[in-house]
């Protein structure tokens, strides 16, 4: 009963028989549902719903029809076949290709960053003087900046760590060769009291810089690796200049200098008092032994803006444009013989600066070459934090 255009269909009564069809079909099924039906040697798609109309008691009982239809699936079968087929031979080659596509897309966009690493490594193992290139703009041209900013840092702290060593070893040697050579001359020809006593002395005075450079040594050291605790608690810099004014008088009077002190009130600060007297003691010191035979010392004091100014003022020698922005380096010393003649040891003022920014502060220098200089202290009235 198959239908010209692959259609066919049957209204099929209680009895079973079919009261309309469209023409010979397969036998109709049992149950209501939809199912694949082979007929002729074609696929059919097949729907069974049976339907039942109510009558009233006059009318007689319910009469109850199936209706079966069926739609010939030889083309959309043969359709499905064909799209499995292309799916299953296509399917694959687009994978392989797009995995192919991907791996040569990844190893495109990681060549520059194993290009990166690679100069990276050759930089840490061999030579900190050498850089990345940063060809592009994009992230992997800023990871490449960020990493050349990096090793300048590194190249910077690595040359001032060798500088350090050599001026830290080059210090040590002169007082070491001095105690040696006086050493030698003593033992050479019997001496007498007076040869041995001035032979002593300058042992002594060169042992007592020694003894000054390692301690700087040693404080830096600690400075740099975080391990100094700074006390904490209430300071009138007022009381701890005078004390170090008192203290340096005599020193003062060696090398003709005078010293004043001037506090119009009590300059109060927080943090460790120790230190706090080692700057002072740093800064005035410079002062006299950088200064000339009648020159003069002025230590100020004030408070302004929440905050304890101190200065050291003196009309010594004065330090060099050139020089001065170095002079709170470890070592530098603008007037060696003068310095190492005066018992420096070079790292005051570094040990100032460590101290002073430790207490939350800040220390500047001007100076006039020939004039003198001034050492300007401003430190938090409440240090906040100390480190
Ligand atoms: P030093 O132990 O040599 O004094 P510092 O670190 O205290 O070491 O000072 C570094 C250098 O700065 C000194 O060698 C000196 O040349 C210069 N300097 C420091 N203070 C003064 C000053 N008040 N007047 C002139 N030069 C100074």
């Amino acid at each position: 009963y198959t239908a010209a255009n692959g259609l066919y269909y049957s209204v099929i009564d209680a009895g079973n028989r079919a009261v309309l069809s469209s023409s010979a079909g397969p036998t109709p099924p049992a149950t209501d549902g939809a199912r694949t039906v082979n007929h002729d040697g074609r696929p059919f798609r097949e729907l069974a719903k049976t339907l039942t109309k109510e009558r009233d008691e006059e009318e007689g009982p319910p009469v109850t029809v199936r209706v079966v239809c069926g739609k010939d699936m030889t083309r959309e079968s043969a359709v499905q076949s064909a799209l499995l087929r292309q799916i299953l031979i296509a399917g694959p080659a687009v994978l392989l290709a797009s995995l192919a596509g991907g791996l040569f897309l990844v190893s495109r966009a990681l060549r520059p960053i194993a290009r990166i690493a690679a100069t990276a490594e050759a930089i840490g193992a061999s030579d900190l003087s050498r850089r990345i290139e940063t060809g592009s703009r994009d992230e992997l041209g800023r990871l490449a900046a960020t990493l050349n900013a990096t090793f300048d840092r590194l190249q910077d702290a690595f040359d001032r760590q060798t500088r350090f060593t050599a001026d830290a070893s080059h210090e040590l040697r002169t007082p070491l060769a001095l105690i040696a050579g006086n050493i030698e001359l003593a033992q050479s020809r019997p001496r007498s009291p007076e040869e041995l006593r001035d032979l002593v002395a300058d042992i002594g005075g060169a042992t007592a810089r020694m003894r000054s450079i390692v301690e700087g040594l040693l404080t830096l050291a600690r400075a740099d690796a975080k391990s100094v605790q700074f006390r904490r608690e209430p300071v009138s810099l007022t009381a701890l200049a005078g004390e170090i004014v008192g203290a340096s008088r005599p020193l003062a009077e060696k090398y003709s200098v005078e010293l004043t002190l001037d506090s119009p009130a009590d300059v109060r600060t927080t943090g460790d008092p120790d230190r706090l007297r080692e700057l002072l003691s740093n800064l005035v010191t410079n002062a006299i032994r950088y200064n000339r035979p009648g020159g003069r010392v002025a230590v100020r004091l004030s408070s302004a803006d929440n905050r304890a100014l101190l200065s050291v003022e003196d009309t010594g020698l004065g330090i060099a444009p050139d020089d001065l922005p170095h002079v709170f380096e470890r070592f530098y010393r603008a007037d060696k013989a003068r310095s190492r003649d005066a018992g420096g040891s070079g790292l005051g003022l570094a040990i100032a600066k460590w101290i002073v920014e430790a207490h939350g502060g800040t220390i500047e220098a001007a100076s006039e070459a020939g004039k003198g200089s001034r050492f300007a202290v401003s430190l938090p009235a409440t240090c906040r934090p100390c480190t």
